[in-house]
């Protein structure tokens, strides 16, 4: 084997080790948001702040117009029809549902 192909395989060595390491706590930090969304609780529609924004689980007795959880910006669905919304940390809202700081999804 030549120094140059040495030289080469040593890179692809240390590119894949580096690749790998990075892999690994990607996968953790998503492994651990998904099972941690399962875990959430749902928003208590009773609660202040959802209160205060008129959220409901069912949108279309709140809004007329097609505005739901799911097709709002800060909306990300887990499973099951529910999703997380970053105006309601550790809680989990319905993807039918609905508040008035509703903003279209733009991606
Ligand atoms: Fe639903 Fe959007 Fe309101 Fe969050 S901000 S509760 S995702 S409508």
């Amino acid at each position: 084997m030549t120094y140059r192909a040495k030289e080469s395989s040593r890179r692809r060595f240390i590119k894949m080790g580096l690749a790998g390491a990075a892999a690994v706590p990607l996968a953790n930090v998503l492994v651990g948001r998904l099972s941690h969304a399962e875990d959430m609780p749902k928003l208590d529609e009773n609660d202040a702040q959802a209160k205060s924004l008129k959220y409901s689980h069912d949108g279309s007795t709140a809004t007329a117009e097609d505005q739901t959880c799911a097709n709002c910006q800060l909306y990300a669905e887990t499973e099951g029809g529910w999703g997380t919304c970053t105006l309601f940390p550790g809680k989990l809202v319905a993807g039918e549902g609905w508040c008035a700081a509703w903003a279209k999804k733009t991606g």
